[in-house]
């Protein structure tokens, strides 16, 4: 079958012919209906983390944010049957730790991350291997199209996540979006449906226009102002009860903290670049002053995917608002390229694999 493969960090990615994944005898294979092309997976083919643990050694096929319709499960699946659509987490949990028992699966001990790591060749390809697929392949409602289904990447269940159960945004709460890629614009949407007035900020007006449209109350362009922070806290009066940082640079990080009125939260989404290494230098002592909390934010568990489905099955939340693009297998590997500007506007997904 064909997949996107990176044979060294950093060199062009190609399209080559690998072999069909086999059910292990807990896991199940899927067909890919979609996959969200990330800059997450740009961050791996980069070989940026390393510290992280999502470095895998070449020849890797990648590729972590597919929905699919299951084509053959290993002998110990109960569950998951045949021509089931289903959402695939990028962060396959073991559902026997203690995190797993305790509904914390997307922070599991022995967490696999899909296209990161080794263990699990990524879903830019005709088919993907989910293991442990009892708890790891999540149905989907018959109602939900593909096309919906492929927009509920990584990014889009990321911010679930961050928005609706670290955060939590609640009615009336200004949110400040620091980052309006596609992680970013994800979490504007959400929360805007989750009742907070958001603000979104960037360097590019293109992207800051599409907050807009989903939902922002007000944007502030970073690069015309002397201090988007302060920008931010005039227009909240006092500062944003929630903020998050969804690029993972040092400058959106703390521009996001420095936003906070006193009490507020921030949510760390975006994983760190090369630059950082993880780690961005903060203001500790505002923490203490203003009793700021600092959260961390990684996916979304498996058993909390009904929360969000049935957003989107009410129609409050809409993944392909956000879907950009879709394009064949073989652009990917352009599309990956092209995010090495920042320039990307939204979600752009691979939807067509075999031609
Ligand atoms: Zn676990
Ligand atoms: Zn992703």
């Amino acid at each position: 079958m064909q997949a996107v493969l990176l044979e060294e960090f950093q060199e062009p990615l190609t399209v080559q012919d690998v072999e069909r994944p086999e059910p292990e005898p807990d896991g199940a294979v899927a067909e890919v209906i979609g996959c969200g092309i990330c800059r997450s997976d740009w961050h791996c083919w980069q070989g940026d983390w390393d510290w992280f643990g999502y470095r895998p050694d070449p020849p890797h096929v990648l590729g972590h944010e597919p929905t699919g319709r299951v084509v053959s499960v290993g002998e110990d699946v109960e569950n998951v049957e045949e021509g089931q659509a289903v959402a695939i987490p990028f962060n396959f949990a073991c559902g026997t730790c203690d995190l797993c028992r305790n509904g914390r699966e997307n922070i599991c001990e022995n967490h696999i991350g899909l296209g990161f790591m080794n263990q699990a060749p990524g879903a830019f390809a005709e088919e993907v291997h989910i293991p442990n697929a009892d708890l790891n392949a999540v149905p989907l409602p018959d109602d939900i199209d593909a096309e919906s289904a492929a927009g509920m990447g990584c990014r889009f269940m990321t911010s679930f996540h961050a928005m609706a159960h670290r955060a939590p945004v609640s009615a009336g709460d200004d949110v400040v979006i620091h980052g309006c890629g596609g992680i970013g614009l994800s979490a504007v949407h959400i929360a805007n449906a989750l009742g907070g007035n958001v603000i979104g900020v960037d360097l590019m007006d293109e992207k800051l226009d599409r907050a807009e449209d989903l939902g922002a109350v007000a944007t502030v362009n970073a690069q015309e102002v002397d201090d988007p922070a302060k920008e931010v806290r005039d227009i909240t009066d006092g500062g944003a009860d929630v903020s998050a940082d969804a690029l993972g640079i040092a400058t959106t990080c703390q521009n996001a903290v420095n936003s906070l009125r006193k009490g507020g939260t921030h949510v760390q989404i975006g994983l760190t670049t090369s630059e950082e290494e993880g780690m961005v230098s903060l203001p500790t002592d505002e923490f203490v002053a203003k009793e700021i909390d600092f959260k961390g934010s990684l996916g979304l568990q498996p058993s909390r995917y009904s929360e969000m489905l049935d957003m989107v099955e009410s129609s409050k939340l809409d993944p392909t608002a956000l879907v950009e693009d879709t394009v064949d297998i073989h652009q990917v590997p352009d599309e990956l390229a092209a995010m090495s500007d920042y320039n990307t506007v939204g979600i752009p997904v691979c939807n067509e694999f075999s031609n």
